[in-house]
């Protein structure tokens, strides 16, 4: 191998930890976001994701929810639809500005991945199963995945951080960066703390506050402008000044992150994963209700 060679290799592996830090809530929060969402789903639209869904999933759409995760390497294209940029210190997302991938190509990031699988999913029942050209099991694993990520306030994040990644902190006596606390420390500290090491239980009680004290928000949660199927922009929106307000904030490099920015932020990260469910379970109830009225007409 020559220098360029070696230089090359180097720069791969410089990419390679950083493209694995910024693909998503970890395990754990896409689990809950979609464990959540099956709770609200339809008749109908739990049946159209139980005849989509792979084998490997049991029947359960949360165990494939980090499947996107899964294949990032070898679905190469894939990995710029899991989080969108904003411009360094701009608390605000606009699609035009901020959907595209580092090559500048339109539509590639989480919110434009986020309609096109949407509207994979309805072509399906707008056209018969057997001519869909998409292959919709991985239309709705993709699609499931990504309305969660939209809620991890660092998916929506600086373009200068990588959303964070670059950003170097402890947590408590460990090293980390930004990016992979809010993907995955946070939540870890929450089950070791409060919840026994046990994620049934914390989203137990993350479905418990959904009915108990969000109940009037749910219905706004839920909503789309203009009727439409999905709409993504608002998530992002939220999601970059949550970003600025709480993960950003007191995150400085090389600071150390505990009880105080830990417990002020958990409630952040619980009612985004709260949001990301019931707002998945509404896409998909609104996806698959055309069905019937397809049917029906
Ligand atoms: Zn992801």
């Amino acid at each position: 191998m020559g220098v360029s060679g070696l230089l090359w290799a180097v720069r791969a592996l410089v990419i390679l930890q950083f493209v694995t830090g910024i693909l998503g809530w970890g395990k754990e929060g896409h689990y809950a976001t979609c464990k959540i969402a099956e709770g609200y789903l339809t008749a109908e639209a739990l049946a159209a994701v139980k005849e989509l869904l792979p084998e490997s999933a049991e029947g359960d759409l949360a165990n494939v929810c980090s499947w996107p995760d899964e294949i990032r390497f070898h679905y190469h294209w894939s990995s710029a639809l899991h989080y969108v940029d904003t411009p360094d210190f701009r608390c605000n997302y606009e699609y035009c500005r901020d959907c595209h991938d580092s090559s500048g190509r339109k539509d590639r990031c989480v919110t434009g991945a986020i309609y096109n699988y949407t509207n994979q999913l309805s072509s399906l029942y707008q056209n018969s199963k057997s001519e869909s050209n998409y292959n919709l099991t991985e239309a709705l694993m993709f699609l499931s995945h990504f309305i969660g990520d939209a809620h991890q306030p660092l998916h929506v994040g600086f373009l200068g951080d990588l959303g964070g990644n670059t950003i170097q902190v402890r947590w408590y006596r460990r090293k980390s960066n930004l990016h992979h606390v809010w993907d995955n420390m946070i939540i870890e500290s929450a089950l070791k703390t409060f919840y026994s090491s046990d994620l049934a239980t914390m989203i137990r009680a993350i479905q418990n506050n959904i009915t108990e004290n969000w109940s009037n928000q749910q219905p706004l949660w839920e909503h789309c402008a203009h009727n439409h199927t999905v709409c993504p922009n608002p998530y992002a929106s939220e999601s970059i000044s949550l970003a600025c307000k709480y993960a950003y904030k007191n995150a400085t490099p090389g600071s150390t992150l505990e009880d105080d920015y830990f417990l002020s932020r958990l409630p952040i990260v619980e009612k985004r994963l709260a949001q990301g469910g019931i707002r998945l379970a509404a896409t998909l109830n609104r996806i698959f209700a055309s069905h019937v009225k397809i049917a029906q007409a």
